[in-house]
């Protein structure tokens, strides 16, 4: 059986004092949780968040990484340094790092595999825009960008990778997909992971859906046979929200 990864993505949101507060706000009401719970944290509350969290069932993530080891990359972080302030795991290819700082599905798969290579997971994301959707090009963006994050990554690498399947559209617009449509496109995302990789490591491959998901729609978006998860964006800014969502099952 997999276990579920319910992940907040707090963005560029939460001081130090606001971490400390949120983690140690949400540890009781998660500690029975059933699924994983990770919250990915600026870079600059890492150090508070995991400090917060020792002892608890809360893993801390960060929310991206440069593939470099070192050197002349101003503003970045390397997989090094996220690996000794003991984070378990990192986003990459958010739409927003797509969308406002050029991501592309070539640094997408840098940094993933720099992310691996350095013992870190890694939530890996994909989803096609509003315009993609429109004009029917959702299954061939959402097949682009999974081959593209995950080129030259061993199947055993794989195992350490989570994918978040987050239409463009529904983050942080309060518009969510289908339970349907999500769980149709997470399929079609599997059909491609099966195609590189066997039907095995398809299947064990955890793919969360992400946008806007909340404490009303979590658990029909649970039900669903495809969606191993959640990425969740604003709903993880407030612990009880957040806590929701990871007892969906409740
Ligand atoms: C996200 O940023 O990954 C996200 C899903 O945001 P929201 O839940 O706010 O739509």
């Amino acid at each position: 059986m997999k276990k579920p990864i319910i992940a907040g993505n707090w963005k560029m949101n939460k001081t130090n004092a606001d971490t400390k507060a949120l983690i140690t706000e949400l540890i009781p009401l998660v500690k029975d949780a059933e699924c994983e719970v990770v919250c990915c944290v600026p870079f600059t509350d890492i150090v508070t968040a995991r400090k917060a969290a020792r002892g608890t069932n809360i893993k801390i993530g960060a929310q991206n990484v440069h593939w470099a080891e070192k050197g002349a990359f101003t503003g970045e972080i390397s997989a090094e340094m996220l690996k000794e302030l003991k984070v378990t795991y990192v986003i990459t290819g958010h739409s927003e790092r797509r969308q406002y700082f050029a991501e592309t599905d070539e640094t997408v798969n840098k940094r993933t595999k720099a992310a691996l290579a350095a013992g870190l997971k890694v939530i890996v994301c994909v989803g096609e825009t509003l315009a993609e959707r429109e004009s029917n090009k959702t299954a061939e963006v959402v097949t682009r960008q999974t081959i593209g994050a995950l080129a030259d990554i061993s199947k055993q690498d794989l195992k350490r990778i989570v994918i978040a399947y987050e239409p463009v559209w529904a983050i942080g617009t309060g518009r969510t997909a289908t339970a349907q449509d999500a769980n149709d496109t997470i399929k079609i995302i599997r059909r491609v992971v099966r195609k590189l990789y066997g039907r095995a490591s398809a299947n064990s491959l955890r793919i969360q859906y992400g946008g806007s998901m909340n404490p009303k729609n979590a658990a029909e978006l649970m039900a669903m046979p495809q969606i191993d998860g959640g990425l969740i964006g604003g709903a993880s800014l407030k612990a009880e929200d957040f806590a929701k969502v990871v007892n969906y099952n409740k």
